[in-house]
C-alpha cells in the first residue's frame, strides 16, 4: 500500500512539476512578447523629505499589462524573468524608459529629482553590471547623480568582500546606491560600515509591525543604525497615520507609502511634484 501510494505521490508530483514548467516557458515567451509590443509600464511612487514635506525622488516599479491576464504584478513576473535570464534584458528597458521619462519631465521645466530603480540580484551578479551602468549614463540625459541603484540586502550579502568592489565600481559613476528590504536579509554590521552605500530602505513588513513592541524596535536599531552610519534612512509601505508620526518622531529621513500615493503614471508626477505634505507631517495629537 505504501509502495502505491508512493508511486502516487510521485506521479502527481511530477505532473505538478510539468505543470509549472510549462506556466513557466509560456510566461517566458509572452513576456520576450511583452517587450516587444509595449506592454511593459513604469509607475513612479513619490519619496517624500520629512523635513519638508516635498517630494524629493520616485520609485521606478514595472507593471506588465497583459492583454487577457490584466495587470501582472512584478512579485510574479521578475522572478520568471530572474530565472530564464530574461531579467538582463528587461533592467535595461527600465533604466531606458527612466531615462525617456526625464526627458519628459525636463522638457515640462520640472524641478530635478532622484528616481531609484530596482536592480535584481541577478543583474547585480552579473560582471559587468557597471559597464553596462556606464555606458547607460553615457548615453543617458540623466546625470548619474539622478540616479538611486536600489539593492536588497541578500543580493550584496552573499559575497560580501566581492560585493564591496562591485559596489565601489558603481558608486565611482557618481550614482547613488540603496539597500532595499533592510533588516531581512543577514546583514554583518562590520561589513555594512564598510560597504559603499548611501541609504538603507526600512523593510515595509516592519513599518507594518510598527504597532508592536518588536516592529518598533526593530525601526528604531535600524534609524539608529543609519545615523551611526551617516546613511540615509527612507521606510516604505507607510499606509497609516500613526505609522507616520512615529517615523517623523524617530528623525526617519524619507518617507514611501501608499499614505502619500500609489506609484503613479508618468503623466502625474509633474503634478505630485507640485505637492507638499508638510501638513500631514504634524503629529495627530497636534490636529
Ligand atoms: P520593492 O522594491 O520593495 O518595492 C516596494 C513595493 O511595495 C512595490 O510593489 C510598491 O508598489 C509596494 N508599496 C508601496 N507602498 C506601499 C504601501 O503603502 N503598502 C503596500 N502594501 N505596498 C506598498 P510592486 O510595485 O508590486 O513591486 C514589488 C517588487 O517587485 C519590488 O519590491 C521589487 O522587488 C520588484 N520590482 C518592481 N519593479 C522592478 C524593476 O523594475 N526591476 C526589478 N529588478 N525589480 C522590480
Ligand atoms: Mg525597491
Ligand atoms: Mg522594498
Ligand atoms: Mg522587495
Amino acid at each position: 500500500v505504501a509502495k502505491a501510494a508512493g508511486r502516487a505521490c510521485f506521479r502527481f508530483y511530477n505532473e505538478e512539476m510539468n505543470a509549472r514548467a510549462v506556466e513557466q516557458l509560456k510566461m517566458e515567451e509572452e513576456l520576450r512578447y511583452a517587450m516587444s509590443s509595449n506592454q511593459l509600464e513604469l509607475r513612479y511612487q513619490p519619496q517624500i523629505d520629512t523635513r519638508t514635506g516635498a517630494v524629493v525622488s520616485m520609485e521606478a516599479l514595472m507593471r506588465w499589462k497583459h492583454p487577457e491576464r490584466g495587470m501582472i504584478s512584478p512579485l510574479d513576473f521578475i522572478p520568471v524573468a530572474e530565472r530564464t535570464g530574461q531579467i538582463i534584458e528587461l533592467g535595461d528597458w527600465v533604466l531606458g524608459e527612466v531615462d525617456r521619462h526625464c526627458r519628459y519631465w525636463d522638457s515640462l521645466g520640472l524641478p530635478e529629482f532622484r528616481v531609484c530603480v530596482n536592480i535584481s540580484p541577478i543583474q547585480f551578479n552579473q560582471d559587468d553590471l557597471p559597464r553596462r551602468i556606464k555606458r547607460f549614463l553615457d548615453n543617458a540625459k540623466l546625470p548619474a547623480s539622478r540616479l538611486e541603484l536600489e539593492l536588497t540586502e541578500s543580493a550584496i550579502m552573499t559575497d560580501a568582500p566581492a560585493n564591496i568592489k562591485k559596489l565601489g565600481q558603481l558608486k565611482e559613476l557618481g550614482l547613488d546606491v540603496a539597500v532595499d528590504d533592510f533588516g531581512t536579509g543577514y546583514s554583518s554590521l562590520s561589513y555594512l560600515k564598510r560597504f559603499p552605500i548611501d541609504t538603507l530602505k526600512i523593510d515595509q513588513s516592519f513599518v507594518a509591525d510598527l504597532d508592536t513592541t518588536d516592529g518598533a524596535g526593530i525601526v528604531d536599531a535600524i534609524i539608529a543604525l543609519s545615523n551611526t552610519l551617516n546613511l540615509r534612512v527612507i521606510a516604505e509601505g507607510i499606509e497609516e497615520k500613526p505609522q507616520l508620526d512615529y517615523l517623523v518622531a524617530k528623525g526617519c529621513h524619507l518617507l514611501q507609502g501608499y499614505f502619500f500615493a500609489r506609484p503613479l503614471y508618468p503623466e502625474d508626477v509633474p503634478d505630485m511634484l507640485q505637492q507638499n505634505f508638510s501638513q500631514d507631517l504634524i503629529p495627530a495629537e497636534q490636529h
